[in-house]
This record gives C-alpha cells, sequence and structure tokens, in this order.
C-alpha cells in the first residue's frame, strides 16, 4: 500500500473536507508528499457529537469484546507495519530502523492494554454494619487525546489503549506538523472499528486547541505536548472539573561516575540524545561527568557523535535523520548559538548539514557542548534536537545538586558499578523513571510519566486504565431489618 496523498478530519469514519489545505512536509527533502485538509470548530462539533452518540453504546461492551478489538488493531498493525513506518519516517524524519522499532512497541501497547483489561478485577467491601459494596470503575465518556509531533502513534497508542479498553470513546486531535502517521494508522484500522468511537480532527493548536479543550461534550483531557501548552490544558481541564494527564518535556541528566561501564554508558547515551535527531521527549541532554574521567570521557563522545551518518530517514544507512521541519531546525541553531554565546565549548557539531543529499532537508550535526556550567540557556531549555551538554561534577552531592536542578524530572540514568551508591543516588533523582547503568529502555508495562512540570499521571502501565475511568461504589444492603431511628 502506498501512503495516502489526501488527509482528511474522521467523523463516523467517513473522511470530513476540510476549509483549507496545508502542505504534508518530508523534513528529509523538504517537499511536499500529501495534502492536510484542515478542520474548524465545525469538525470538532461534529466529532465530539459522533463520539457521544457511539459512547451510548461501546460504554455497554463487554471488556472481552474490547480486548478484542484492541488484538485485532494490533494485528492490522503488524500486517501494515511496512506502510506505518514509512509514513512516520517521512512524515516526522525518524530513521527508517528507528520507525519499525516503535511500530512493534505500539502494537505491544494494544496487546498489553487487551490482557491488562481482561485480568482486571473490581473490589467488594463487606462492612460490618450490614452492608456490603462493591466498586466498579467505569468509563468517563469521551476523551479528547491531543498528541505532539515527535512520534504521534506511539504517542497516540499509550492513550488510545487505555481509553478503547475501558469503554470511552475519543476524539483525537494530532499536531498539525505530523498528522499522516495517525491518519494511516486509523485508515488500518477502519473496518474493525464502530463508527464513532474514534475520531480525527486535523486543526492547529492555536485555530482550534482552546475550542476544542473547552469543549462541553468531552469529559476527559489527555496530553502530550510542550510544558507552556500542558499549562493552558490543564488550566482549561481544571475549568471544566475534567479529569486530565499531562505529558510534557523534558531536560533529562545521565550521571556518569569513574568506576562505570564507559563503553556502554557511550552507547546508551549517544542513543539517548541522538535517537530520533534528539527529539524525545526523554532524551538525555545532559551528561554529568566525574572530573576525573571528564577528558577521556567527553573525547569518547566527540568520536562517536563525530561518526554518525546523517542523510535522508528512509535510507537504511542514516543513523541521524533530520529534525521536524525548518521552525524546528531553526529552534536548535538558535539554542547552538546560545550555548557559544554563553560560553560553552562547541567540541562537534553545530551546524545544519546540507552534503550527503541534506541540502533541501533540515538536518543539523549532532552537536556536543562541553564545558557546559549549571544554570545556563542550554542546560535548563528543552532544546529538542541532537544537542547534548556535558557537564563536570566533583562528588555525589554536587551531582544530584546539578541533576534535580531543573524544572523537569522526565528521565535520569545514573552510572556506576558500586551497587549501594547506584541505589543511594537513584532514589534521590527526581524523575518519573529513574535507569541504572542504561538508557531510553522502555517497554510495555514500565509506567512512563514524569515528575515536577515534565507532567501528570502515567502511561503504558496498566494505572492509566483508572485515568480513564471512574470509580462507582455501589452499596447493598444485606439486612432487611429496619432500623429505630425515630
Ligand atoms: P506543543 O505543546 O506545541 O503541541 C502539542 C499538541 O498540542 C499539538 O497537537 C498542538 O496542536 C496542540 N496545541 C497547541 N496549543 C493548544 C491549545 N491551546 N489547546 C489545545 N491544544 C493545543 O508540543 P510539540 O511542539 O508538538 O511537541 C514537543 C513537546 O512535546 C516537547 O516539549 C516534548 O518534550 C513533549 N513531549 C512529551 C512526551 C512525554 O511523553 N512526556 C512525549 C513526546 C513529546
Amino acid at each position: 500500500m502506498e501512503m495516502l496523498k489526501k488527509y482528511t478530519s474522521i467523523v463516523n469514519n467517513e473522511p470530513v473536507s476540510g476549509t483549507k489545505a496545508v502542505p504534508c512536509i518530508n523534513p528529509s527533502t523538504g517537499k511536499s508528499v500529501a495534502d492536510i485538509y484542515v478542520g474548524g470548530t465545525d469538525t470538532v462539533d461534529a466529532a465530539v457529537t459522533a463520539a457521544r452518540a457511539a459512547f451510548s453504546s461501546f460504554r455497554k461492551t463487554p471488556r472481552a469484546e474490547r480486548a478484542k478489538l484492541l488484538r485485532a488493531m494490533a494485528d492490522r498493525m503488524e500486517e501494515n507495519i511496512d506502510l506505518l513506518a514509512a509514513a512516520e519516517c517521512i512524515d516526522t524524519g525518524k530513521t527508517i530502523g528507528e520507525a519499525h522499532l516503535h511500530m512493534h512497541f505500539c502494537i505491544d501497547v494494544y496487546r498489553y492494554f487487551a490482557a491488562a483489561i481482561e485480568a482486571k478485577e473490581e473490589v467488594a467491601i463487606a462492612h460490618d454494619s450490614g452492608t456490603i459494596s462493591y466498586v466498579v470503575r467505569e468509563p468517563l465518556g469521551v476523551a479528547g487525546l491531543i498528541v505532539a509531533w515527535n512520534c504521534p502513534p506511539m504517542l497516540l497508542s499509550w492513550k488510545l489503549a487505555p481509553a478503547l479498553a475501558m469503554g470511552n470513546c475519543v476524539v483525537i486531535k494530532p499536531s498539525i506538523t505530523a498528522v499522516a502517521g495517525v491518519c494511516e494508522l486509523f485508515r488500518v484500522w477502519k473496518d474493525l472499528l464502530p463508527p464513532g468511537v474514534v475520531n480525527i480532527v486535523l486543526g492547529s493548536g492555536s485555530e482550534i486547541g482552546d475550542y476544542f479543550t473547552a469543549h462541553p461534550g468531552i469529559n476527559k483531557l489527555s496530553f502530550t505536548g510542550s510544558v507552556e501548552v500542558g499549562r493552558t490544558i490543564g488550566a482549561a481541564a481544571g475549568k471544566r472539573i475534567v479529569p486530565c494527564t499531562l505529558e510534557l518535556g523534558g531536560k533529562s541528566a545521565s550521571v556518569i561516575f569513574e568506576d562505570a561501564d564507559l563503553d556502554r554508558a557511550l552507547q546508551k547515551t549517544c542513543i539517548g540524545i541522538l535517537s530520533s535527531a534528539g527529539e524525545v521527549c526523554v532524551a538525555n541532554s545532559r551528561i554529568l561527568v566525574q572530573d576525573t574521567i571528564y577528558d577521556k570521557f567527553l573525547s569518547m563522545l566527540k568520536e562517536k557523535f563525530e561518526g554518525a551518518k546523517v542523510g535522508d530517514a528512509m535510507d537504511p544507512a542514516s543513523q541521524i535523520g533530520p529534525v521536524i521541519d525548518e521552525k524546528q531546525m531553526n529552534k536548535v541553531l538558535d539554542y547552538i548559538e546560545a550555548g557559544k554565546a554563553e560560553g560553552a565549548t562547541l567540541v562537534c557539531g553545530g551546524y545544519r548539514v546540507t552534503d550527503n543529499g541534506c541540502a533541501d532537508g533540515y538536518f543539523i550535526a549532532p552537536t556536543i557542548f562541553g564545558d557546559v556550567k549549571h544554570g545556563m540557556k542550554i542546560e535548563q531549555e528543552e532544546i529538542f534536537g541532537p544537542v547534548l551538554c556535558v557537564m563536570k561534577f566533583h562528588d555525589e552531592d554536587e551531582a544530584l545538586a546539578i541533576a534535580n536542578g531543573t524544572e523537569y524530572g522526565l528521565g535520569a540514568a545514573v552510572w556506576t558499578k558500586d551497587i549501594y551508591r547506584a541505589m543511594r543516588f537513584g532514589q534521590e533523582l527526581e524523575a518519573g523513571i529513574v535507569w541504572i547503568n542504561d538508557y531510553l529502555d522502555t517497554g510495555v508495562g514500565q509506567p512512563f510519566g514524569g515528575y515536577k512540570s515534565s507532567g501528570l499521571g502515567r502511561e503504558v502501565n496498566k494505572i492509566a486504565l483508572e485515568h480513564y475511568s471512574q470509580v462507582k461504589n455501589i452499596c447493598i444492603a444485606t439486612d432487611q431489618s429496619v432500623p429505630p431511628v425515630w
């Protein structure tokens, strides 16, 4: 199957013609591969109405049937994995190998939540007072799922699978910067989904975002994106008193002690910052290296970064693809200028790549800044590009203060062969995911989410079933006698 040439909003399983068309750009070539027909507030209304109508019956579907649906969705993805991976690669600039890995992760997510809903048990409580109560979890209604552009199918799957498992219907709003992956997913699922259960609205956050989040027909907001927009979404949810899950940005630190396995730390550090050209929320963008091994590890990093092959994301030989678009490329280049102006040492990279067929795409050379000081702009703000900040520390206390010294708390790592230090240090790191002698290894069942400004709630684990349901306590009298009140 070829990728579509036209992407539209989807309501009741049918395409909705939009008000205007914008190009869907392949960031490796800078060329348009399809037209995106953008919807307006009337499309949001239609999608929410369709989801509400579908909810009245979907909420009553037996959980075995919902589990079957999730497994069928996973199977369909597996059958179409080459199309889906290519769409993700062309849509976001992820290398084709990485796009395949992401699709396998997505497939696992649907199977995991199928099993989780089948295995879910409700609770009954026998009271001394002659009543028994049982506790059930009921779906919330219509969930509004808003996702960022960096890996849309995966970010969506983390929300969609638990939402459907619990019997909710959804309206999805992908980022207008990357819609192809989500629309191609819907295409392969279309005949499996009852109309109205999954709807998609294509439109920019600035044009329809506020209308979407304030919509009275939406009972739950689940968002993945920046802290800045996350605050807006959280405020909108608070205003309407609807539950809200937020998966936000990061500035994650890996702390490398002198006794670490440096070869392994090197490999994992490179994967942690250069996967998806650094456009990963949990990228280890700050590397803290003990002063005794700082020079050695920095030169190991430099050699590895300079050897990475930058090129078209569809070429299996490419190790680093482009960033998503021209705007993001310029943002990253501005951060590189800021790092130089702040006095950090540019160790390698720091420029747009235009050779090796990259002239029309948005490629940035893998970049390292050394001698980065705590508090610098490049050390505190999320760059979201292939830019690594390397810092020196002397002892554990200093390392911990730096590692925890940002507003973020998504991921962190400690590298040491001293098990006591690893445990002690790992427990003090303020992050939702702490790796010990590892980085970026995640799979289904491992709760994903942030401390501090990095978010609220957890995904990829059965905890997420609770984010898409509400508790009902049903009390039953077991004693028929009439109590003597007056
Ligand atoms: P963004 O916050 O600009 O946009 C995210 C989504 O929100 C898009 O769909 C956008 O259209 C929409 N949006 C924008 N304004 C809105 C509004 N007022 N109301 C409703 N929706 C609105 O983020 P981005 O630039 O697309 O993505 C990059 C960010 O996402 C980074 O900060 C990254 O760390 C974060 N991210 C986090 C995770 C995680 O799991 N924690 C995963 C991936 C990306």
